[in-house]
């Protein structure tokens, strides 16, 4: 078993169907530098989705590499309970220069899955320790918050979740906040967020059973880079409000800066109880993760041995120090540079250059925030008739434009950029350039 191919033949990729690893056996990556990555052959590929958006400040960036590989000379790990690491503390101390104002508790784990999981079960427990029977969670149509079985009890993306909903009975989802495809059928620049009285219904009739509203602010990303607006949050925000539901915001994607403001939910000026982060908190180096609270949720969790009001919660490596001195660099880096705010000019060129697929046939929906892009493809613009799922549209586009050089990876019909924000210019250009190319040679326009 010494070749390639045989190995594959014992690998399982995640989302990967078994016909095309064999079809289009997994490139070997070899090393990475900025936005670009090399294979064994010496191929460079633009990495235009950061590597499932968790590669911010670009690949095997000198000064994160450096902060590992000291801390690496002197503790690898350390159990967080107990004790703590060094790294861990004085990534404490950077996070709550970041964080909004009134969120004072940070939680470690490992990825963002993990840190949504800390959120439900804090969640449920403050309801416990409040002697409430409160064990709903409401989430968005449309939603996606991890891969482990509670989040993807919120998840609510046809493909990825609805056969593992059978095993819950624990959520709700309201309509999907997507604007293309307004569920109400209003425009996004005059509506009142009306797609939010799903929630409020749900809220009006089952408050007393909730324990939380679950969200990704802004951006739902793995059901295809939807953007909806500030007043949809703020409507989320008002709902919970009116009935003492705890708001859970999902930043693991939008955080650090993702979508032109240091967290999504500053878009619409609010603070959730509960914020979950992962992802470019590490630079995208290591898998390390925070599930940050407000005190009021803490204050339920206080007490003696005896009391029983801790968490009952702890992966082996919580807090771990390598990803710790990571996500220390990582966060001196943001706060240095003024990211996002120092960002705003090249955004603003991505943005623009993104628009210009507006001229190709075939693209129904071009959206954008910060340095995240989207092409929405359809077979018939008027109608927004998407294409056959069998068609594999938008995955035949990127095999096209890996194979010249940018690494994309559609989500279903959509086509989308997640570049580490250091990309410049005239890299901005090769990207969009070469998946224009792709797309008419695909598409035949
Ligand atoms: N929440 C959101 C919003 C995400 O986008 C993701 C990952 N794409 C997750 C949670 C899960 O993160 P991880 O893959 O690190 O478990």
């Amino acid at each position: 078993m010494n070749s390639q191919k045989d190995i594959f033949e014992h690998l399982w990729f995640p989302f990967t169907c078994s016909s095309d690893i064999k079809n289009y056996p997994p490139i070997i990556i070899k090393k990475g530098s900025g936005v670009y990555l090399y294979d064994k052959k010496g191929n460079r590929y633009l990495d235009a989705i950061g590597s499932w958006w968790v590669s911010i400040l670009g690949h095997n960036h000198p000064k994160i590499k450096r902060a590992i590989k000291k801390q690496l000379d002197k503790l690898e790990h350390i159990i967080m309970a107990g004790f703590i690491s060094e790294p861990a503390l004085k990534l404490s101390h950077l996070l709550f220069d970041m964080l909004p104002k009134g969120i004072t508790r940070i939680f470690y784990s490992d990825n963002g899955s993990t840190a949504v999981e800390v959120a439900l079960k804090i969640a449920l427990k403050y309801w416990y320790l409040k002697k409430e029977s409160r064990t709903l969670f409401v989430s968005l149509g449309g939603a996606y918050h991890g891969d482990t079985l509670g989040a993807t009890s919120v998840g609510s993306i046809e493909d990825f979740h609805i056969i593992y909903h059978k095993n819950f009975k624990s959520f709700l989802h309201t309509d999907p906040p997507y604007c293309y495809r307004c569920p109400c059928n209003l425009q996004k620049e005059t509506c009142n967020a009306e797609c939010m009285e799903s929630l409020e219904k749900i809220l009006q009739q089952k408050h007393h059973q909730i324990a939380a509203c679950i969200f990704e602010p802004i951006l739902q990303g793995a059901c295809g880079m939807r953007i909806y607006p500030p007043k949809v949050l703020k409507r989320i925000f008002a709902a919970c409000k009116k009935y003492n539901i705890i708001t859970i915001a999902d930043e693991v994607a939008t955080g650090f800066g993702r979508t032109g403001k240091l967290f999504a939910c500053m878009h619409a000026d609010v603070v959730p109880d509960i914020m979950c982060l992962a992802k470019g908190l590490s630079g995208g180096f290591l898998p390390f993760a925070a599930t940050c609270v407000k005190e009021h949720i803490y204050n339920e969790f206080c007490g003696t041995f005896i009391d029983g009001k801790q968490l009952e919660h702890g992966h082996s490596f919580t807090g771990n120090p390598l990803g710790a001195s990571a996500a220390c660099e990582a966060l001196s880096l943001i706060k240095k540079q003024n990211i996002p705010y120092s960002l705003s000019p090249k955004m603003k060129y991505f943005c623009d250059r993104l628009n210009e697929f507006g001229n190709i046939n075939y693209i129904g929906d071009i959206r954008s925030i910060g340095f995240v892009g989207a092409l929405e493809i359809v077979k018939n613009i008027k109608t927004k008739e998407p294409f056959p799922k069998e068609d594999r549209v938008c995955f035949k586009i990127s095999q096209e434009a890996i194979k010249n050089g940018v690494l994309i990876r559609p989500l279903g019909n959509v086509i989308y950029f997640v570049p580490p924000f250091i990309i410049k210019e005239k890299e901005i250009d090769f990207m969009f350039d070469i998946v224009k190319k792709a797309i008419k040679k695909i598409l035949k326009t």
